[in-house]
């Protein structure tokens, strides 16, 4: 029955894993899984050595080196981990708290004034906990997050065996976290001297937006990132207001504004970019620039939607973020796939743009190269290993005949029995292995009881 598929699924034929990897013994063969290799190319049924938290061999034949567990993996899909390109996780103890309102007014009425209560080591602790819950439980390996007491979130990023990208959100008016953006961005440099040689962890500046930052505490972001090698984080056109804005405080739009600072001269992180304008398509074209789509706070919010067809035509590179679970509300990069895919599809009224296997792509692959993580993303002998493990054979997911569109289209809520980053499982069969699940279910609910009882 595969002719009635208009592109049928093709697997790739592998060479056998070369004799020297027959001398090595291996630490766990992962056997006889589907596994996608990257956007392109998946084999029907794998094998996966890994050894000292890295991808040794991938072949469609077993290898004959020992390994030292082997975990039986048909009818399982094995995939590269996901990467989620713009949060604040530790706004998860916030899901819910205020909806259906302008951003503006939900951050200046309900979510400042909130934080402006609550802000603290132990709350920033519980909400990041929280959150990792449901990334991992998506499959999600790591992330880029803005917040403030970030060294907390670093601290649980750790402890979870996860990737993160973390910015100290700078803004220049006084947090509980710091008193002025000076000493927000001093507090950026320390944490970026603690966490410079960790591997799964970089830590960069993250002037919030233009309306939050003045000029000179962008610039002063932008010099540190370049004294440090580090990326730039920031929002970035999202809503129209902030254009009109722009124009009429600084008579130019956001990003010739922005150029002014120094920060494209690096490679940025630009969250949300609802409204880039021709002009300044032809001006970031050249740059380093990562684009973070958040489609579905941009729709909740009515912030409105980026013209991504027109940044892909225009060779942009694109990844995917949720923003946080206050204005999403999930932290699910199963959810923003489908949604990426079929939103656009709509809004240029043509189905055939935006496949499965490219909305993968910029979740996968395109996420960890924009966060720095060039050994992450794909599955091939070298690659750090990351998986995830998905059960396709569950009653919202039966039958598949793609695993990119099983992926983006069907998977969800239970399909990801298993993640691993550097060869550490930090999900088995469904149970968090470095996280404890059950204290941070119960003091999520303590928190909430909390929150819901102070008046704003
Ligand atoms: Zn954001």
């Amino acid at each position: 029955m595969r002719q009635r598929f208009a592109k049928p699924p093709t697997p790739v034929r592998l060479r056998a894993p070369p004799l020297f990897f027959l001398m090595n013994s291996i630490d766990i063969l992962l056997k006889n899984a589907l596994v996608i290799l990257n956007k392109n190319k998946f084999i029907e049924k794998g094998f996966i050595g890994i050894k000292d938290g890295k991808i040794i061999s991938v072949s469609e034949k077993e290898p004959e080196n020992k390994a030292q567990e082997i975990i039986d993996l048909t009818d399982k899909i094995i995939s590269p981990g996901f990467f989620n390109t713009h949060t604040h996780i530790p706004m998860t103890l916030l899901r819910g708290f205020a909806d259906d309102l302008p951003l503006m007014e939900w951050l200046q009425k309900y979510i400042w004034p909130l934080e402006a209560k609550l802000l603290s080591p132990e709350y920033v602790r519980a909400g990041t906990y929280a959150g990792l819950l449901e990334m991992i439980k998506s499959g999600t390996i790591g992330f880029v997050d803005m917040y403030f007491f970030e060294e907390e979130v670093a601290e649980c990023v750790d402890k979870a065996g996860m990737y993160g990208l973390l910015s100290v959100g700078i803004l220049d008016f006084e947090t509980p976290y710091y008193k002025d953006s000076k000493t927000a961005i001093k507090k950026t440099e320390k944490l970026m001297d603690e966490y410079k040689e960790h591997e799964r962890i970089k830590i960069c500046p993250g002037p919030h937006a233009i309306y939050t930052c003045s000029k000179e505490t962008i610039i002063s972001s932008a010099e540190l990132a370049k004294e440090k090698g580090a990326r730039i984080h920031i929002h970035l056109s999202e809503t129209k207001k902030e254009v009109e804005d722009s124009l009429k405080n600084f008579n130019k739009t956001p990003v010739f504004y922005l150029s002014e600072t120094g920060i494209f001269d690096l490679n940025v992180i630009a969250a949300h970019c609802v409204y880039l304008t021709n002009k300044e398509i032809e001006f970031l074209k050249d740059k380093r620039f990562y684009i973070s789509h958040n489609l579905t706070s941009n729709l909740k919010l009515a912030s409105g939607i980026a013209p991504l067809l027109k940044y892909k035509e225009n060779g942009f590179f694109i990844t995917i973020g949720t923003d946080s679970a206050s204005s999403n509300n999930n932290l699910d990069m199963l959810r923003e796939m489908k949604l990426i895919s079929i939103v656009h599809k709509v809004k240029e009224l043509n189905p055939t743009i935006f496949s499965a296997r490219e909305i993968f792509d910029m979740a996968t692959k395109k996420g960890a190269l924009a966060m720095g993580f060039e050994d992450s993303g794909e599955i091939r002998e070298g690659m750090s290993a990351d998986i995830v493990i998905f059960d396709p054979y569950k009653e919202n997911t039966i039958p598949f005949y793609d695993p990119y569109s099983y992926i983006v289209y069907s998977a969800g809520k239970g399909s990801v029995q298993s993640v691993m980053v550097k060869g550490k499982w930090i999900l088995k069969d469904y149970e968090f292995k470095t996280i404890d699940e059950k204290r941070i279910l119960r003091e999520t609910k303590e928190w909430r009881e909390r929150i819901k009882n102070i008046s704003l």
